[in-house]
């Protein structure tokens, strides 16, 4: 096997270059994978655009929604041979916080990056956090299992119930996974919004009807004239935007849920307004949801198995590693949804 590879570098904000490095040297746990296929995620664009690394070396940033073959193992690693096709984890929790132990380690509070990334032709990470493809899985489709799960820890929150009214705010390729989970795991009714009609005639043929554009229509209207006056018994907000997340508050039901999915970028604090009042009077929970537990890594990859969430009608483009610059003007320019890179 070569020693070099192909994978991208982050100079300085927008300065991601394809270059020829080392291949991941293995410590006795790692695991080394031919990595086949990385979706493009919108956390990892922001992180370019504003040229920060995520842990050292940084090498492949940011992918880090791979997919591939295991190509060899370190001495002390067990459950995962050379020859699996796997799906992992980078982004390593530390067990041993409280969050950790109470089955929380989105939280943890000492998480850290392997530091290899997927934007490259090879990745490593731990054996404990890979995870084997099932047959019958391609890698295009287990690539989503890391969105999926952050979206399965979103869906959880919400505390949603059979037969309840959710609200996806935003029809990305996120909202879309919130709105099949929410619709096909929790047996909710599902609303979508989007500024986007591309986005929403795509959320039609996902087999969603209940479709706002609120540019054209009073989404807080709509949602009101479809839930008997209630307003949604839930709110999932997937656009990292303050006066989204504000409009959202105006469109949950007593007792309900509102969830802030997508940070906001690029500053430190986001404040918005709320009505304290219709939060006591009404208990309605104001909530977050972020990154995912190792349990829902793996029932993400099982969902996607038993095909109760359609994946891969989510892949409008698809790049090599070279073209990785173009992989980003299709994402600002949002003309497409998923977008993959083949390194
Ligand atoms: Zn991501
Ligand atoms: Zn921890």
């Amino acid at each position: 096997m070569s020693r070099v590879m192909r994978a991208t570098r982050l100079y300085g904000p927008n300065d991601l270059r394809v270059e020829e490095v080392g291949v991941p040297e293995l410590g006795p746990h790692e695991v080394l994978i031919r990595v086949r296929v990385d979706g493009l995620c919108p956390t990892g664009v922001h992180a370019v655009e504003r040229g920060v690394v995520w842990g050292e070396p940084g090498v492949g940033f940011p992918g880090h929604e791979f997919a591939g073959d295991v190509v060899a193992v370190g001495p002390h690693v067990e459950g995962v041979g050379v020859g699996d096709r796997v799906v992992g984890e980078l982004l390593i929790k530390c067990g041993r916080c409280y969050y950790c132990r109470s089955g929380r380690s989105n939280l943890c509070r000492n998480s850290r990056w392997v530091g290899y990334f997927s934007w490259a032709e090879y990745v490593k990470t731990y054996d404990y956090v890979t995870y084997r493809i099932p047959e019958g899985v391609t890698y295009e489709a287990a690539a989503f299992t890391e969105p999926l799960s952050c979206c399965l820890n979103a869906v959880g929150v919400a505390n949603i119930s059979p037969g309840d009214d959710v609200l996806v705010i935003g029809s990305g390729p996120m909202g879309l996974l919130i709105a099949q989970l929410a619709r096909w795991a929790r047996g909710a009714r599902v609303i979508l919004s989007d500024v986007l009609d591309s986005r929403l005639s795509h959320a039609r043929r996902l087999g969603f009807k209940d479709l706002v554009n609120p540019l054209r229509e009073d989404v807080q209207g709509r949602v009101r004239e479809l839930t008997d006056g209630l307003g949604a018994s839930a709110v999932i907000v997937t656009v990292g935007d303050t006066r989204v997340q504000e409009e959202a508050l105006g469109m949950v039901r007593p007792g309900g849920t509102v969830v802030f999915f997508a940070g906001v970028h690029g500053v430190r604090e986001s404040p918005v307004r709320v009505n304290s009042n219709f939060i006591h009077y009404g208990e309605v929970v104001v909530t977050g949801a972020f990154d995912k537990t190792s349990e829902q890594f793996y029932r993400a990859l099982k969902l996607i198995s038993i095909g109760t969430v359609d994946v891969e009608a989510l892949i409008t483009h698809r790049f090599p590693l070279e073209e990785v610059g173009r992989a980003m003007e299709v994402f600002r320019g949002r003309e497409g949804l998923k977008i993959m890179i083949y390194p």
